[in-house]
């Protein structure tokens, strides 16, 4: 499992920096998705799917 982003389309939720912290920031100036990390650890994977699932924007993508 592998995760992409596209901070074009994310709308700065914070919803994935607050579920799975050491994947994923917001940048400083506009809020938008930053990935810290692409390949999820054994036990976050279920919370990075329905992170990935529940994103406002479509913004988070996998690849398995
Ligand atoms: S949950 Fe989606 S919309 Fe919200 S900050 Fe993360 S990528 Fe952006």
């Amino acid at each position: 499992m592998r995760v992409r982003v596209d901070p074009g389309v994310c709308v700065g939720a914070g919803l994935c920096v607050l579920r799975v912290p050491g994947m994923f920031d917001q940048d400083d100036t506009d809020g938008t998705v930053v990935l810290l990390r692409a390949d999820p650890d054994p036990g976050e994977e279920d919370a990075v799917l329905k992170t990935v699932t529940s994103c406002p924007s479509g913004a988070l993508q996998l690849d398995r």
